[in-house]
């Protein structure tokens, strides 16, 4: 078996001893496998073709209160806002490595400043948060504006729109991985796109979103759900959904 092994190695070998100048047929550089799947991509904001959709309009049938109670955010044409003090929201199913589609606007009625303006987020598996906030002529710490990875990473621009206004995140999430024994292989990652602007680049997270203290990791299942937070403040979200990765 081994003497098969370097018969078909012999030939590459012998192409990078004599440099790229000896490969003649462009047929050597050619993959045809495995063949990528076809998917449709959805007309503007619509969701692609392979997408699951965690929230369509209709109800919020696929999510779970964080009390473990069915939600109790409202719902109006096709529209779903917090209600204020009932508690967060999570997914019924568990997410890892994931593309993220979500549409969001703080309230009309400019109330509160700082964080207390316009304040949710998303917690990719329950615990690393991409803030929502409306910082449209609202000054807060950077990594904690709108976009950022919450007191982890400042955005890279401030492309909030004003207020009542949709925007959007495309957000590619890179779970960590630990490893048997609950060690740190690698740190999750967070590529993000604010209504079609680059404000995160592949970005290492430093571990659990935490309000107080320095964020580290804590070991996790490979796949958590995903929750939007209850900050208080009415936020609305539309067109919500993920693809696994
Ligand atoms: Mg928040």
């Amino acid at each position: 078996m081994k003497i098969i092994k370097y018969l078909l190695i012999l030939p590459v070998f012998c192409v990078s001893l004599f440099g790229q100048a000896e490969i003649k047929d462009p047929l050597f550089t050619e993959v045809w496998g495995p063949v990528p799947a076809v998917v449709t991509p959805g007309e503007g904001s619509n969701p692609p073709s392979d997408a699951f959709v965690l929230f369509d309009g209709k109800d919020l049938s696929l999510w779970i209160g964080d009390n473990d109670k069915e939600p109790a955010w409202d719902i109006n044409n096709g529209v779903l806002t917090v209600k204020p003090g009932t508690g967060g929201i999570r997914t019924r199913q568990a997410f890892g490595d994931c593309q993220l589609h979500i549409e969001w606007k703080t309230p009309a009625k400019v109330k509160g400043e700082g964080q207390g303006r316009g304040n949710s987020g998303i917690f990719f598996m329950g615990q690393y948060e991409i803030q929502i906030l409306d910082n449209y002529n609202n000054r807060t710490y950077s990594n904690g504006q709108a976009g950022s990875v919450y007191k982890d990473h400042a955005p890279l621009v401030n492309a909030c729109k004003a207020p009542d206004e949709w925007q959007s995140y495309d957000i590619v999430f890179t779970a960590p991985k630990f490893d048997e024994d609950g060690t740190l292989l690698k740190e999750a990652r967070f590529t993000v796109f604010h209504s079609g602007i680059l404000i995160h680049n592949n970005v290492k997270v430093m571990g659990m979103t935490a309000f107080i203290g320095l964020h580290s990791y804590t070991p996790h299942l490979d796949r958590l759900p995903l929750g939007l937070q209850d900050h208080g403040n009415l936020v609305s979200f539309r067109n919500i959904w993920i693809r696994e990765l």
